[in-house]
């Protein structure tokens, strides 16, 4: 587990560091706003501790231009009064909040209470579409090994769909009806050509696809 600890005051950051190495983190740290958005673009981190106050850039926006493209555990340290009302009445993506002073147990539990949330939230909503291919159904991403693949809003519903119902014969009507709506003007065939470019992109053998079987005359079938 690593963890980047942004905070400009030295003993702070030097107890804070002591007290998760101990605990059996690998620790970072960055006095400054701007030294600590760049670590934690560069490097992969499972978590970050970040200062409301900093030199160079506040926490505030090292938190919300971090999450443009991140979703990291982000915990922010704050001194009470003025700054945690800051904190709670701004959208600032955050994951949790600590107010100073804060004892080393404390914070350790809040890590803890953070990681289990954001990760479990991960696997529970992480369905394996082949030994390569993962889905989050939560964030609508589709991975096959750690590169994302590219698929289109109907393209993930329509595999959300058949996953959701893995075992289940799904008809044509079905499935334009749960993806295209009952407003859709079109006919079914627009499910086998959607059909189609799916398996191009999750089938190891789109022309004999072992994941998305067609049931002939009825449907579609989701295999595990
Ligand atoms: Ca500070």
């Amino acid at each position: 587990m690593k963890i980047l600890i942004v905070e400009d005051e030295d003993t702070v950051r030097e107890l804070l560091s002591e007290g998760l190495r101990s605990e059996g983190y690998e620790v970072l740290e960055a006095d400054n706003g701007l030294d600590g958005l760049q670590m934690a673009k560069d490097l992969q981190l499972d978590l970050i501790l970040l200062d409301l106050m900093l030199p160079e850039m506040d926490g505030m926006s090292v938190c919300r231009i971090l999450r443009r493209t991140s979703d990291v555990p982000i915990i922010m340290l704050t001194a009470r009064g003025t700054e945690m009302d800051k904190i709670v009445g701004l959208e600032t993506g955050a994951d949790d909040y600590i107010v100073k002073p804060f004892g080393i147990g404390e914070l350790l539990a809040r890590i803890r209470s953070v990681l289990r949330r954001t990760t479990s939230m991960d696997t529970d909503n992480l369905v394996l579409i082949s030994s390569d291919i993962k889905m989050d159904i939560n964030s609508r991403r589709v991975y096959k090994g750690n590169q994302e693949l590219r698929l289109t809003n109907k393209e993930f519903n329509l595999l959300a769909e058949l996953v959701r119902n893995k075992g289940a014969v799904l008809s044509r009507d079905l499935l334009l009806e749960k993806v295209w709506g009952y407003s859709y003007v079109g006919n079914t065939h627009t499910v086998d050509v959607h059909i189609r470019w799916l398996r191009k992109k999750i089938e190891l053998d789109p022309s004999n696809p072992t994941r998305i079987i067609t049931v002939r005359g009825v449907g579609y079938r989701f295999e595990e």
